[in-house]
């Protein structure tokens, strides 16, 4: 089949697998060039390893430390001549590249809120790895079904006891415009952080300790991000941003359920990148097209795999205990947040229009970094060939 991108507002509905193989081997191509440690993780578990932070996440374990993983995500094979999703073939190559270099790669592929995939993951982690020493949290989801309750919350990206207005980039028609947001009801805040609060991190934490798969020592990490004092009424201080906040007391209740384990629990605060998620939050694409210009500028641009190798190089598997802020969380957005680049930004934000949308910002290279999370815009790769779409990857499902 010949796979073009099709875009649809903030999505892409096709993902091209050769494109997706060489962003993956790019990655891999990264790590392997910084230089394998000993002192490491060996055997991890991903949750929501598929793509972005996770994907990068499983990438700098494997070829970074010689990890075998075990990825969980919910992605979509191949099916009636429609390509499989971005997920799905990143993890093709993935298990493919490790395979060939003796690394155990397997997969869940299903709902992770769900009581049967956390029972079905346990099942391979016995069967396979024994034990795992790894915990990655890194989902990003728009839903999620209470597993006692049955009850579906939909998280919502809204501002918190106050209107918002700004300007947005429509990352489609590739225009400037000013956006209005109200604010959250109650219902949207609590649903919003069911979803993508801690709740679920503890219940995967729980499940696995109670099986008594995880090793004496076991780490577990969970992304966050905070950002710009000009996204804090969408993002920190919106209803993702309460969501995150609950991260936190999930970080604190894990730490004390890990502790005969000798175990630790970690929040990471990464940077602003494009991802399939970051993509959906409104203002957010405009300040990621200007922070990479002004990053970028300044010599500081990291992706998901330069983060999560200073992640785990500096701070996780460093020979010191992780520096950590006030709150108790690990900074690896410092270089977003350095006042030099945090100036530029808010000097650039009110002068960016729709006429120097391309010259004040690097939106040509977040609508390059959006493609390539679908395997588009590759160099060397002949996207008018005709390609295999029904690829196989070694996971349980649902
Ligand atoms: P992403 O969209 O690239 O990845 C999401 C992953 O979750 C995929 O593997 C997907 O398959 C999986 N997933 C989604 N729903 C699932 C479900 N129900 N069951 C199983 N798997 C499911 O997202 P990302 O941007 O890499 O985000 C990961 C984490 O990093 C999030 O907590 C996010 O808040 C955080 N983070 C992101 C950014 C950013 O700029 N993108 C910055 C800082 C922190």
């Amino acid at each position: 089949m010949i796979i073009k991108p099709k875009v649809r507002g903030f999505v892409c509905i096709t993902a091209h697998p050769t494109g997706c193989e060489a962003h993956v081997q790019e990655q891999i191509n990264y790590i392997k060039k910084q230089g394998k440690t000993q002192n490491g993780p060996k055997k991890v578990l991903v949750i929501g390893g598929s793509t972005g932070y996770g994907l990068a996440s499983r990438i700098a374990a494997t070829f970074g430390y010689g990890a075998d993983t075990l990825g969980v995500f919910f992605e979509r094979p191949a099916n009636n001549g429609r390509p499989a999703s971005a997920g799905w073939y990143n993890t093709a190559a993935f298990e493919k590249a490790a395979r060939a270099e003796g690394y155990y790669a397997k997969s869940v592929n299903g709902d992770a809120f769900t009581d049967e995939i956390k029972q079905k993951t346990i099942t391979r982690i016995k069967e396979d790895l024994g034990k795992v020493d790894l915990v990655i949290y890194s989902l990003a989801a728009p839903r999620r079904t209470d597993p006692k309750t049955g009850e579906v919350y939909k998280s919502t990206l809204k501002p918190i006891g106050q209107t918002f207005d700004n300007k947005t980039v429509d990352t489609d028609k590739k225009i400037i415009h000013d956006i209005h947001l109200d604010p959250a009801n109650q219902e949207e805040i609590e649903a919003t952080r069911k979803v993508m609060g801690g709740e679920d991190w503890e219940l995967w934490i729980q499940a696995l300790q109670e099986a008594d798969v995880l090793s004496e020592g076991a780490q577990t990490i969970a992304y966050s991000y905070i950002g710009p004092k000009v996204t804090y009424p969408i993002y920190y201080q919106g209803t993702i941003g309460k969501a995150k906040e609950d991260l936190e007391r999930a970080n604190k209740a894990i730490n004390k359920a890990l502790a005969p384990l000798s175990g630790k629990a970690y929040i990471s605060v990464n940077k602003v990148v494009v991802t399939q998620a970051s993509s959906a939050i409104p203002v957010v694409p405009l300040y990621t097209s200007l922070v990479f210009k002004v990053m970028k500028e300044q010599g500081l641009h990291e992706d998901c795999i330069e983060q999560i190798h200073r992640l785990f190089t500096t701070q996780l598997f460093a020979s010191k205990t992780p520096t950590l802020d006030e709150a108790g969380r690990i900074r690896i957005d410092d270089w977003e947040m350095r006042p030099e680049v945090q100036d530029a930004v808010a000097n650039l934000w009110p002068q960016v229009t729709t006429e120097s949308l391309y010259t004040l910002s690097d939106f040509a290279g977040y609508q390059a970094n959006f493609l390539k999370l679908f395997g588009f815009g590759i160099e060397g790769i002949n996207y008018d060939e005709d390609v295999a779409i029904d690829i196989p990857i070694d996971a349980l499902t649902e």
